[in-house]
């Protein structure tokens, strides 16, 4: 069959469809109908709304029936796929498809959880059609493979884990993911999604983004179908919201929610919420649904540490197909790029452009800093202990590799204290930490020249203007 095969098909159906009803009935309800696929014997068409679903299933089933059988013989199927609005698409064709209820049916806020939603049958109540088909909306890329393991993330990653071998059988339901932007959490929710769908395929997973979820309301609204939208969401198995914090002030939109978690809660169903706020911290949120927020696990994400840094800088080069960078930069990278991971990556596509656009393929530190300087905004530097000392050296004009020496020349024992009190003050390095790099020295030593420096500073005023003067080239190299 050519590609615009489907279109023929369709196009036949109707003219059988048309010669059967009113031109009025096949205006309303057979017009707004797109064909979008024709896959052996099975036709895909796209409806507007659930209602025309079950308008079509409840008046043109037999006719329905009868063309497509014409037209593709025996075999002939057809699968729905459903608009709510822009963004989330169903294929029906369901064998458990919720029953739109009347809007008055639906509980109050407070109101005992809904009954047991009777089950329809497939409206073409041919075998071999009864999968729920629901657009994921998930996106392969964000998945656990690239999703790299750290202290930060440890708890919410093994947590999304769990729940992807056994979504909504665990205690973390809802999964409530929050941290501050850029630290992973749309990552993470599509990556307990795709894990899920691959650990069971039938299992139907839907990622939203808070804003869709508002759309879709309001355009459900606008047009008198919130059950529909309501009863859509009751399809799921997995429901992940993403930035739920944009329902904030959302009175109508939580009211659906609440709704929805009700319904799929009671029955085992996952929901995953990600938010750059804890549920305490959150605000503009219906007591009762925020309560729900916190009936499972909380989790945050947090900036992760060094180590995890350079893990997520080396598979960020990896992903990219970037090789050649040098440890020296990439550790540069790490010591300086460490409030997000976006940043990161900003970071990285900087490094990417230079090589593709540039054709340097010889990243040095300082090329790197440039980078970071032009692209990376809003970076708060870590200093490292080696940055540190070479400010120190720079200042008291004494070469770097001194400090690293046992040499007892007063200024550089002096130089050498400073950079250790710096070190200190930071870096999260520990004593010994410290102690190693300036030149073996043991912790022992390294508390001693913290204190002398501490001390010096406070009797001693051309020494603490010394000290003022390096912390100010520290915080602006
Ligand atoms: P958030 O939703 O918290 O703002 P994102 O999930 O959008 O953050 O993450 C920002 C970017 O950083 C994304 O491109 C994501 O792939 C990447 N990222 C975040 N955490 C990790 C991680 N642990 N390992 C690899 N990449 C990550
Ligand atoms: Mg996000």
């Amino acid at each position: 069959m050519k590609t615009d095969g489907y279109i023929c098909v369709w196009n036949e159906c109707l003219k059988i469809i048309k010669d059967n009803i009113s031109s009025d009935n096949f205006k309303t309800w057979f017009t707004p109908i797109k064909p979008i696929a024709l896959q052996g014997s099975i036709l895909t068409l796209q409806l507007p709304t659930l209602y025309y679903y079950e308008i079509l299933e409840g008046n043109y089933l037999s006719l329905l029936k009868t063309a497509i059988r014409k037209i593709l013989g025996q075999e002939g199927r057809l699968e729905y796929k459903i608009l709510f609005a822009k963004d989330v698409g169903i294929t029906l064709p369901p064998s458990n498809v919720v029953p739109v209820e009347n809007p008055e049916k639906q509980p109050g806020i407070d109101a005992a959880p809904p009954g047991i939603a009777t089950e329809i049958a497939n409206p073409f109540v041919l075998p071999g059609l009864q999968k729920v088909k629901i657009e994921s909306q998930l996106n392969p890329n964000l998945n656990f493979e690239n999703f790299i393991e750290g202290e930060c993330n440890r708890l919410a990653r093994s947590a999304g884990l769990a729940i992807a071998r056994d979504p909504g059988k665990t205690a973390f339901n809802p999964l409530f993911i929050y941290s501050p932007v850029g630290l992973g959490k749309t990552h993470l929710s599509h990556a307990i999604g795709l894990e899920t769908k691959s650990i069971a395929k039938d299992v139907t997973v839907v990622y939203v983004t808070a804003e869709q979820f508002i759309q879709q309301y309001v355009e459900a609204a606008k047009s008198s179908n919130i059950s529909d939208f309501i009863n859509f969401y009751q399809l799921l198995d997995v429901l992940i919201i993403d930035d739920i914090q944009f329902l904030s002030g959302k009175g109508k939109t939580q009211e659906a929610l609440f709704h929805i978690f009700n319904y799929l809660h009671q029955r085992n169903k996952q929901l995953i919420f990600a938010s750059d706020k804890s549920p305490s911290e959150i605000t503009g949120f219906d007591q009762r649904l925020l309560s729900r927020f916190k009936w499972g696990l909380s989790a945050d994400l947090q900036v992760p540490d060094k180590q995890t840094r350079i893990k997520i800088i080396h598979n960020k080069l990896y992903i990219n197909g970037i090789s050649g960078i040098s440890e020296e930069v990439i550790e540069y990278l790490a010591n300086h790029v460490v409030n997000s991971v976006r940043e990161i990556e900003s970071a990285i596509i900087a490094i990417l452009a230079q090589i593709s656009f540039n054709k340097k393929t010889n990243i040095t530190v300082d090329l790197a800093k440039q980078m970071i300087d032009k692209f990376v905004q809003s970076t708060t530097r870590e200093m490292s202990i080696e940055f540190i000392q070479r400010v120190v050296c720079d200042y008291f004009r004494l070469p770097r590799e001194m400090m690293c020496t046992s040499s007892r020349k007063r200024e550089l024992v002096q130089a050498r204290q400073i950079a250790m009190y710096f070190s200190r003050k930071f870096t999260n390095s520990s004593m010994s930490e410290i102690g190693a790099q300036s030149g073996k020295k043991d912790h022992a030593t390294v508390l001693h020249s913290i204190r002398t420096v501490e001390n010096c500073k406070k009797i001693d005023k051309n020494f603490k203007n010394s000290l003022d003067e390096i912390e100010r080239l520290l915080k602006n190299s």
